[in-house]
């Protein structure tokens, strides 16, 4: 698939599985010096591979007739300091009610590791400004995963389906998070359990042949 089909396959998958509603979220791909972003004002699952325009690093439009997401100065800011392929962000509900609430999510399940352990809430800015693509850079150092302060979520990744599977796990651990607190007080992995859950994936036991 190019970048441009694999954006309406996952643009289509976004909306299947609630991430995004009307014309919300955004998703690009980069290739070399180019970046393929879903256009601004079209829903996510009407997408043609035509309808989404190309930009190269600096921001120019270098093919298609709509206009770029709003939100893709903050893919480009985050193309500029990471070796992601990919970004997804979306304004899925439980990442969104985390990122009204809270400065950050806790690692309260070990698959959190997958995002890098601590996803940060980056501050609130006005979407598409300059000052929100330099907060999401921020929250994002060292990590796949970054929450928007009253806004959603974005992730990163090696391909799409990477960063977009990533998207899927943010919400889940969002959702776990959320529907903990109204059960009691979720309890927070330590660095040493997470320590131990990365030594573990280092060190598989193998199993013993008959
Ligand atoms: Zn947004």
């Amino acid at each position: 698939m190019s970048p441009r089909e694999q954006l309406c396959e996952y643009g289509r998958r976004a909306v299947d599985l609630g991430l995004v509603i009307g014309t919300s979220g955004n998703l690009s791909v980069r290739e070399g010096d180019l970046v393929a972003v879903t256009p601004s004002g079209v829903a996510l699952d009407r997408l043609t591979p035509e309808m989404c325009p190309v930009v190269d690093v600096a921001g120019h439009l270098v093919e298609g007739d709509l206009q770029p997401s709003s939100e893709t100065p903050m893919h480009l800011a985050v193309y500029g300091t990471t070796d992601a392929r990919a970004i997804v962000h979306t304004h899925s509900v439980f990442g969104t009610v985390v990122a009204t609430t809270m400065t950050e999510l806790p690692p309260v399940h070990y698959n959190a590791l997958m995002l890098g352990g601590v996803v940060k809430v980056a501050e609130y800015a006005t979407y598409g400004t300059p000052e929100l693509a330099a907060n999401v850079r921020a929250a994002l150092e060292g990590k796949r995963a970054a929450l928007m302060a009253n806004h959603g979520g974005v992730t990163i990744g090696g391909t799409l389906e990477e960063a977009f599977e990533l998207t899927r796990l943010l919400e889940w651990l969002c959702e776990v998070y959320v529907r903990g607190l109204g059960v009691g007080k979720p309890t927070v992995l330590t660095d040493e359990q997470l320590a131990a859950v990365v030594d573990r994936a280092l060190n598989p036991p193998e199993f013993p042949r008959l």
